[in-house]
């Protein structure tokens, strides 16, 4: 979600006439885009902001510092009282004002504060661009009406609103043509989707909403190639999401959704309003609809009050729901979070421990998995340069693997959707060599070729 803010920032910004340089010693103005989930982020935003500080002295004021996302709608004006080098404090509720607000203080204008809510008639900002990322975000939703304990969200991003079907089916179709493969569908709580325009059926309030807003983007934009979502809340997977997942050829063998523990006491604590026999039900379910479904998930150690048998617990769903791709984080005590009231009693260094005992049982299901995929022929979404920077380009299967391609350097191939067969299993991500001609690919900028459909994915 912070990429998507970002990314649209980007674009307001280019169409506002500025253009990116490569460092803020050269910039006329700089956005701190910001996440305040953990407290390990703030720490790292406040070395950042001093940095930006003693640049400004330097620079006799400039360059301009605009403070966006989720930090700055926690901090609001109190931000400027601390660090009165700031010049815009923008919620994310705001990001559309940024031109305007960072030009007004480029000619001088005094420092703004922008943090309310847009609760009346929510604003989702519109795709700038002129060419889209092979796979492009969408959001269908903003805000969070869970109230899980540890959880500073529903504070920084505010009530969950939702966005018209007939706007999202919209921005997709214009992604399409301007060169997207695939979208993925952005919301706190994704599946918690209604259509407030009622265009689109909602009832039962079971996960029925976002079931017809897949089915309405798959019917009404048939070129779109592939169909994904993040992040969705066990609460609202109902029959009629695995149905989709079942009927719908474009949606994604994947989701991520996120479990947190596996202890059924601490779930409770944590107010996630569903039990490890529930979630366990739900990827039954997904995986009865699509047996190769991947699931993926993220995980909190040393929540308050966690015993170590809680925390065999979330190994063992771990191992139960055979979650491929593990997200885990250290609890982190976040200001005014119900859970604050717990404690933070778990010891850092039990912390550290369950976190790499996770990470080693992720790995080992992962490398599991990985192998078993080592001589198949795979679909794969090319969208960027390897790691390695030797021009080898990687992409992802429907499943969400990720794949370097052997003998990528010579194709000059930039994006699009490659038959591969799968030679060898890495760690974390798998190698494969391409087979035959591309399905359907783009060349960096010439003109965007719509996909063929040349078979299934998977
Ligand atoms: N809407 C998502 C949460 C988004 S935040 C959901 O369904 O839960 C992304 C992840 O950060 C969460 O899934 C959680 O694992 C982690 N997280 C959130 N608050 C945290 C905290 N206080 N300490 C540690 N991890 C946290």
């Amino acid at each position: 979600m912070n990429v998507h803010d970002s990314e649209r920032m980007h674009g307001l910004l280019l169409a506002a006439g500025l253009q990116p340089v490569g460092s803020a010693r050269e910039a006329d103005v700089v956005v701190v885009n910001t996440c305040s989930v953990r407290e390990k982020a703030e720490q790292k935003l406040d070395s950042e902001l001093g940095k930006l500080r003693r640049l400004k002295k330097q620079r006799a004021g400039r360059p301009v510092l605009v403070l966006a996302g989720c930090v700055a709608q926690q901090r609001g004006a109190a931000a400027l009282r601390r660090m009165p080098f700031i010049d815009v404090v923008l919620g994310p509720d705001h990001l559309g004002e940024l031109p305007a607000l960072a030009l007004a203080a480029d000619g001088g204008a005094p420092a703004e504060v922008r943090t309310t809510f847009d609760l009346d008639r929510p604003a989702f900002l519109a795709l700038t661009s002129e060419q889209a990322a092979p796979s492009a975000f969408v959001s269908i939703s903003k805000g969070c009406d869970e109230r899980c304990s540890f959880c500073i969200v529903p504070s920084t991003r505010g009530p969950e609103r939702h966005r018209p079907s007939a706007e999202i089916i919209a921005e997709v179709r214009a992604l399409v043509q301007l060169g997207a493969f695939e979208v993925v569908l952005l919301g706190q709580t994704v599946n918690g989707y209604r259509d407030p325009s009622g265009v689109l059926p909602s009832e039962p309030n079971d996960g029925t909403g976002f079931a017809m807003l897949l089915r309405g983007i798959a019917e009404q934009v048939p070129e779109l190639r592939r169909l994904r979502y993040t992040s969705p809340h066990p609460r609202w997977y109902g029959p009629a999401v695995a149905d989709a997942h079942r009927d719908l050829e474009v949606l994604c063998h994947h989701v991520h959704m996120p479990v947190q523990s596996g202890s059924d006491r601490v779930l409770k604590r944590m107010i996630r309003r569903y039990d490890s026999a529930e979630f366990l039900e739900i990827a039954r379910g997904l995986r009865s609809a699509r047996s190769d479904l991947t699931i993926s998930t993220d995980i909190i150690v040393g929540f308050p009050g966690e015993t170590d048998e809680d925390f065999e617990q979330t190994l063992s769903i771990m191992r139960e729901a055979r979650f491929f791709g593990v997200y885990a984080f250290k609890y982190s005590p976040r200001p005014g979070t119900p859970a604050l009231r717990f404690g933070d009693d778990v010891p850092e260094e039990v912390k550290s421990e369950r976190l790499a005992r996770v990470f080693e049982l992720s790995e080992a299901l992962q490398a599991e998995h990985l192998t078993s995929l080592v001589g198949t022929n795979q679909l794969v979404l090319v969208q960027e340069q390897g790691p390695r920077g030797d021009g080898r380009l990687c992409g992802h299967t429907i499943r969400n693997e990720i794949v370097h391609l052997e003998d990528s350097k010579e194709l000059g191939l930039r994006a699009g959707i490659v038959p591969v067969r799968i030679t060898r299993a890495w760690k974390h991500s798998l190698e494969a060599a391409l087979l035959g001609a591309p399905a359907a690919t783009r060349a960096g900028g010439g003109p965007v070729r719509l996909p063929v459909v040349t078979g299934s994915d998977g």
